[in-house]
């Protein structure tokens, strides 16, 4: 369960935390089955760059294949972001609509992204009026602008470590959201007891077996009906930037090798939840 990243990341191994009685159900109804192999992956893009609007946007539309948006809702259209670092935001709403035309999933990113000092962050140092902007805005924003009710939140930081939740967070988390996407590391894999399915959460960047490590792990994920979310970041021919996870015609490459294996469900994170419980009635949480 190691995932050795010669970019960028040197060492991550991480997970996705969804609501327990998701996970429970989910759990459940995953369990491997004699003959059935099938595991979930997902493709999240975090931070809502312009490049994912240019790049990831059509190649995973000519695969039929939907991801996961997870957008930090006033960095939409902030143009002294430009200005300040090489991440390029995505300059207008109408672009993340887009995405939703094709079937995306948006999830909340936060509003200003606060995961760590720098950003003001992390969020249990935030004051309650700050954290409700970062969960609670972050969902009207999205609301506001798409139309549509985000589902899940994607706790922002590569790393659980550099943001680490506590009940606090996590309670009103859970009071808006009916998922929660987070990374953490080896230490807190499946720490909370109650929580038997095994969710995997892997940044994806650059490296020179990337395919190899991906046919690996997602053959994991059938074989023991394992979630793996895999998150990319900024795609782009220049790998000199750190804030790169892959060229153009990696991603495309990488989209082929999931669409090509007829095993494995390529979900967002709410078709997960509702796949692996059908059941299961959305709950619709008021702001
Ligand atoms: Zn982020």
């Amino acid at each position: 369960m190691v995932c050795i990243l010669n970019f960028h990341v040197a060492r991550a191994l991480n997970i996705s935390y969804i609501r327990a009685k998701h996970l429970f159900d989910l759990f459940e109804s995953l369990i491997p089955t004699k003959g059935r192999n099938q595991g979930f992956v997902t493709l999240r893009f975090d931070d809502a760059s312009v490049q994912q609007y240019e790049y990831a946007l059509p190649i995973l539309e000519k695969f039929n294949m939907h991801g996961v948006l997870a957008v930090p809702t006033k960095w939409i259209g902030d143009r002294s972001r430009l200005v300040q670092s090489r991440y390029q935001p995505m300059e207008t709403w109408d672009k993340v609509k887009e995405f939703v035309k094709m079937g995306w999933e948006i999830a909340s990113h936060s509003r200003y992204h606060r995961h760590d000092r720098i950003t003001k962050g992390p969020w249990t140092k935030l004051t309650v009026k700050e954290l409700h902007e970062e969960i609670i805005d972050s969902k009207r924003d999205i609301i506001k602008n798409l139309g549509i009710e985000p589902y899940t939140m994607v706790l922002p930081g590569i790393t659980t470590a550099q943001n680490p939740i506590t009940l606090r967070e996590k309670r009103l988390i859970c009071k808006q959201y009916s998922a929660l996407s987070l990374s953490s590391n080896l230490k807190v894999f499946n720490r909370l007891g109650r929580n038997p399915y095994n969710l995997w959460a892997i940044p994806l960047h650059w490296s020179t077996d990337i395919f190899a490590k991906v046919e690996k792990i997602t053959r994991i994920s059938k074989n023991k009906a394992f979630w793996v979310i895999f998150y990319i970041h900024k795609i782009s021919d220049d790998l000199s930037d750190p804030l790169t996870s892959m060229k153009p015609s990696q991603l495309k490459a990488l989209v082929e090798i999931l669409a090509a294996d007829e095993d494995l469900n390529v979900v967002t994170i709410r078709q997960g939840v509702e796949l692996g419980c059908p059941d299961q009635k959305v709950q619709v949480h008021q702001v």
